[in-house]
């Protein structure tokens, strides 16, 4: 279900403005709501990112959590409740932050576009993967189990696949081409040149981690579920689709295990949750830790944006698989 438009006369205009418009356009009218633009809510930072990139300076787009926050288990304010009423367009995924499936339901009804009917998601892994001759293990039913009530079973992390990301940024042109149909075409074609960028990373991933020594990649939450499924690595979580849970030492024995069978040399954690359960983990196993950040969030002081942090995450997996 790749949905692609025919490229536009447009196409040559929106891209020399692309270098002009993109992330520094949309801090400058945060004053007042500029009648010129499209008012967008994004609900976290990987949409901000992709409406921003597809809206140019034709959109001014606000974020629902603020930079340095980890926003699954985010809060609305009044404030931020009554932003989303008065959007013109909501982007969010349901299922990911209940407070803002809520908002949106209450306030916003068809100007909300959810980002996860774009493709089929994922089903929700497993904390645990599974091995060869081996069929559910214990420990796997809490993760699941979790996951299940939260997300209906389905895993929200869908950004992680830069492909899947580009077909989100089409289908979001065409929203917005409907919000604000004078300037369709320009969308559209923001979108494309957004989708040139993201096919480039995917082929960086591809070229990247095609000969690694290994493929298992230990992590705080199973955050990278789609990541995995795309570069062909496997993922064992210390925790599952929430990075909040709280693990138990019967599963920091079990991760360590894993870790010392598949001789990891690091354990990842993330930029917006405590290093501290990686730690313990590494100095058992005797491992390093390092960042492998699922952007769900930028961290205040990084500075980078979507694709220089995935970048940045596929350095640190090819030094940590040692990939040739
Ligand atoms: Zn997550
Ligand atoms: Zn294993």
């Amino acid at each position: 279900m790749n949905i692609r438009s025919a490229p536009r006369t447009l196409a040559a205009t929106a891209t020399a403005l692309l270098a002009l418009g993109g992330v520094a356009a949309c801090a400058d009218d945060q004053a007042g709501v500029n009648p010129q633009r499209v008012d967008v809510v994004a609900a976290f930072y990987p949409l901000q990112f992709l409406a921003e990139r597809v809206g140019g300076d034709a959109v001014t787009v606000s974020n629902l959590v603020k930079p340095g926050a980890e926003p699954h288990d985010a809060e609305l304010n009044p404030g931020q409740v009554g932003e989303v009423a008065q959007a013109e367009l909501v982007v969010y995924l349901k299922g990911f932050q209940p407070a803002v499936d809520e908002a949106v339901e209450q306030n916003a009804g068809d100007k909300a576009f959810d980002v996860a009917t774009v493709q089929p998601l994922l089903d929700a892994a497993s904390a645990d993967h599974e091995h060869e001759g081996e069929g559910e293990g214990e420990g796997e039913g809490e993760a699941a189990g979790h996951a299940e009530e939260e997300t209906g079973g389905k895993d929200p992390h869908l950004w992680l696949d830069p492909t899947r990301l580009a077909t989100v940024g089409d289908q979001l042109a065409e929203r917005l081409g409907t919000a604000d149909p004078d300037r369709a075409g320009d969308y559209t074609a923001r979108a494309k040149a957004l989708r040139t960028e993201l096919e480039k990373l995917d082929a960086e991933f591809t070229a990247g981690l095609k000969t690694c020594q290994r493929r298992e990649i230990v992590v705080s939450h199973t955050a990278f579920g789609y990541l995995t499924e795309r570069y062909q690595l496997e993922q064992i979580g210390v925790s599952g689709l929430s990075p909040e849970d709280e693990p138990s030492p019967q599963r920091l024995a079990e991760v360590a295990e894993e870790a010392r069978e598949h001789k990891a040399t690091t354990i990842f954690f993330e930029t917006l949750v405590s290093p501290k359960v990686a730690e313990t983990i590494a100095g058992e196993v005797g491992a390093k830790t390092a960042v492998l950040d699922p952007l769900e969030g930028l961290s205040g002081d990084n500075g980078g944006d979507y694709l220089s942090v995935m970048r940045a995450n596929l350095a640190t997996l090819r030094t940590a698989l040692s990939c040739s």
